[in-house]
């Protein structure tokens, strides 16, 4: 999880971005592997506010 500030300006975009959020594939930069954004990662984007991630799930850990 990352600890980016919050700002109001941000949650606007954010909530911009998540609202149009389907599931899709995305290249995790770190790896450039590809991984799938699932309809179940985009729930908890939205429960806890958090944009979505550009590293697939190894990378994440
Ligand atoms: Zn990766």
């Amino acid at each position: 999880m990352n600890n980016q500030i919050k700002t109001p300006n941000f949650d606007k975009v954010l909530n911009e971005i998540l609202k149009d959020l389907k599931p899709h594939q995305k290249t995790c930069q770190q790896c450039q592997e590809i991984f799938d954004i699932f309809k179940e990662d985009i729930e908890f984007y939205k429960i806890f506010q958090v944009p979505p991630s550009k590293l697939c799930p190894k990378c994440r850990k």
